[in-house]
């Protein structure tokens, strides 16, 4: 049983702090939303009074916030709480943020003899749910085995993917590709619709075939064809547009800075820019899909 300080608790971090509870770890929570810590508290956790009650016993630190400068902030910011982390502790960042800000924040908390690892996730709000995560880890090997007890807690394979920074550099190429295989399946499945087949139909066939892909599989983006996927809810819950984008916008920063040449992934975050700026930034990202629906 650990002491575990989880700060976030969001679509992503709420399931993610319960799954330890479950675990038999003891769970100090902390969120800006009282709704949020409610959720939490109701499944066993313990509720902090602030970010730095959180963490002021806690052996493992663990934060899911919505970007950098929300990691940042909590760690170096004005109430920053670095200085109340112990020297034993070890903390994970299972944010998706850049790679250089994740090394920022290792560098940070290094200089007050904090272990440090980035540890984002892959498996959307269903795996947070189920505790089937894939964590990606970046950081020394010795912190990566440190780390794996408590994150086995909330994910089923966890990776580690190279020094601090990797695991973020990981996790948005997997991001990019997964903005594009959305985009991809919702305009095939559009286009099947506009000439008249049956989108659930068309789903079976495509996922026996050579276009099957994680979206069809798990998160089909028609509303209507599988049942507890966010297209099936109005496209609430799950992975919101706002924070596809950002992601987007991190890989193609990425891709700059490296010279490398991702015509999809730049296409794919235009359109989901030009999503979001239409109104449906808190929508799921698989409400890509309203975006080739033919309007009345
Ligand atoms: P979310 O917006 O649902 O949750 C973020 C939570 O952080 C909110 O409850 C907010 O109140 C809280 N918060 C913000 N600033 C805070 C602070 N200073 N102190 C305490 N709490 C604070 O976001 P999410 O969907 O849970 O995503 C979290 C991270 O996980 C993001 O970086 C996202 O890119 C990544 N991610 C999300 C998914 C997904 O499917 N939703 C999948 C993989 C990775």
């Amino acid at each position: 049983m650990t002491q575990v300080a989880f700060i976030g608790l969001g679509n992503m971090g709420g399931p993610m702090a319960i799954n330890l509870v479950k675990a038999g770890h003891q769970v100090k929570a902390f969120d800006l939303s009282p709704d949020a810590l409610a959720l939490v508290k109701a499944e066993g956790a313990e509720i902090a009074q602030s970010a730095a009650d959180a963490v002021a016993n806690a052996e493992v630190v663990i934060s899911m916030l919505p970007a950098a400068k929300h990691v940042l902030g909590l760690y170096f910011g004005e109430q920053g709480i670095a200085a109340g982390i112990s020297k034993q502790a070890l903390v994970i960042d299972c944010s998706t943020i850049d790679a250089e800000s994740a090394r920022r924040v290792g560098a940070g908390l290094a200089e007050q003899g904090i272990a440090f690892i980035d540890a984002p996730v892959s498996g959307g709000v269903g795996g947070a749910k189920a505790g089937t995560l894939t964590f990606i880890v970046g950081g020394d090997i010795a912190n990566f085995k440190r780390a794996e007890a408590v994150l086995q807690g909330m994910g089923k394979n966890i990776f580690h993917a190279g020094a601090i920074g990797a695991g973020q550099v990981a996790k948005i190429c997997n991001n990019m590709l997964l903005s594009v295989l959305m985009v991809a399946t919702s305009e095939s499945l559009q286009m099947g619709i506009d000439n008249g087949l049956d989108p659930k139909v068309l789903s079976e066939i495509m996922l026996k075939s050579s276009g099957r892909n994680w979206t069809l599989e798990l998160y089909n983006p028609c509303p209507d064809v599988m049942e507890t996927v966010p297209s099936s809810n109005g496209y609430q819950g799950g992975f919101m547009v706002d924070l596809m984008a950002k992601d987007l916008g991190l890989a193609l920063e990425a891709a700059t800075q490296s010279q490398s040449s991702t015509p999809m992934g730049a296409l794919a975050r235009n359109l989901y820019v030009a999503h979001q700026r239409s109104g449906h930034g808190k929508l799921d990202f698989s409400s890509i899909f309203k975006s080739f629906e033919r309007k009345a």
